[in-house]
């Protein structure tokens, strides 16, 4: 019998997602959809104009793009190594976004059957223990030492796509100090996949979990991207976004990934706050990353700003995508930008530079 998910398509986005979008578009009255101030951001919109930018001719073809990051991963010393463990990493991420979309077979059966949105069901109760296991479950198993809860805001749903659950608990990753300050050699844009594979692969572990647990769920690869994830991780108070417009945190600055899990009921406290809207401030005096990045894509002055979701802020798409993205691919990861952040120290700089803007303040 032939899946639901075995659509033939093209490259990008993965062909399971597009199925999985297919289907799910005929019944727009039973899932969540993006609405009329989505947008497409970040590497969803460069896939959605199919990947045509300067030099690159027409569009860029999945083997265009493979050979290319072999080809990037081969540069410089251990060219091999890095040939290898780059071997290690694509398959990981190619069988995370497969499965993130697999485990939906039974829902997408209830879609087509018209019983997926269930009605009448009692108001849900917060869940305290549940909220206490599933925090030591994914710091002890899964290495996530942090956790959000917020609702999804539709804005935040790529246009036209969708997603099943309104409700989102939302994940980070560290990406290695270390690795990220070689950018933009190899080495960063390597931990930037080994983290997009190993967070992918925890999603789609959390998400069985929990359905384990009768929580029904959908995970989204942080390579997948169905929403724009550093405004609601920001949303979910996780942290700020910065001018690079990606997600800063107390405990990593700007080294993380971001995935999400979207869950039916409102069932654990939201974790909303406004506590880290300061990083805006500071980054108006500092410009960091605008200065040192090389493709000279990150924007002083925001092109696209959204005011009317509560927790979001004026702040969204910060960088010029057709420019970022043949740097980025070139070096198969660059992480310029978020080398340079000073956030990214550790040693506690956020609370070293609140205090800063504090005593400006004072
Ligand atoms: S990843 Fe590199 S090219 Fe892209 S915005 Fe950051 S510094 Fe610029
Ligand atoms: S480098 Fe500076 S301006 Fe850029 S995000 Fe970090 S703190 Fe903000």
């Amino acid at each position: 019998m032939s899946s639901h998910l075995d659509t033939p398509q093209g490259p990008f986005p993965p062909k399971v997602e597009r199925a999985f979008l297919d289907i799910c578009r005929k019944y727009p009255e039973q899932v969540l959809t993006s609405n009329d101030s989505s947008m497409k951001e970040g590497f969803e919109y460069l896939f959605s104009v199919g990947l045509s930018f300067p030099g690159a001719g027409t569009k860029y073809s999945k083997r265009k793009m493979m050979k290319d990051r072999i080809s990037a991963f081969s540069q410089g010393k251990g060219k091999i190594s890095s040939l290898i463990s780059m071997m290690k990493i694509f398959p990981k991420i190619f069988i995370g976004l497969k499965r993130s979309y697999r485990d939906l077979e039974p829902y997408i059966q209830e879609i087509e059957n018209l019983s997926f949105k269930r009605t009448n069901l009692p108001p849900p109760s917060t869940n305290h223990e549940l909220w206490e296991e599933l925090n030591l479950y994914t710091a002890k198993k899964w290495d996530i030492t942090k956790i959000g809860f917020t609702e999804l805001p539709r804005e935040l749903i790529f246009k036209d796509k969708l997603v099943l659950f309104r409700y989102a608990l939302v994940f980070i990753q560290e990406m290695n100090k270390d690795k990220i300050d070689q950018a933009p050699l190899s080495a960063a844009g390597r931990e930037v996949m080994r983290v997009y594979a190993t967070l992918g692969q925890a999603v789609n572990e959390i998400a069985r979990w929990l359905r384990k647990k009768g929580i029904r769920c959908q995970s989204n690869h942080p390579l997948g991207g169905l929403v724009c994830t550093p405004p609601l991780a920001g949303k979910a108070g996780i942290g700020g976004q910065g001018m690079h417009g990606m997600l800063i945190t107390p405990e990593f600055g700007s080294r993380q990934r971001i995935a999400p899990i979207f869950i039916e009921e409102k069932i654990f406290d939201y974790t909303d706050n406004s506590d880290h809207i300061w990083i805006e401030e500071y980054c108006k005096t500092c410009g960091l990353c605008q200065k040192n990045c090389p493709a000279n894509a990150i924007q002083e002055i925001k092109r696209i700003t959204i005011n009317n979701v509560p927790g979001i802020g004026a702040m969204r798409t910060c960088i010029d995508r057709e420019k970022c993205f043949p740097y980025f691919l070139k070096t198969t990861g660059c992480s310029i930008c978020l080398k340079v952040c000073p956030f990214s120290k550790g040693n506690q700089t956020y609370d070293k530079l609140k205090d800063i803007i504090n005593k400006k303040k004072n």
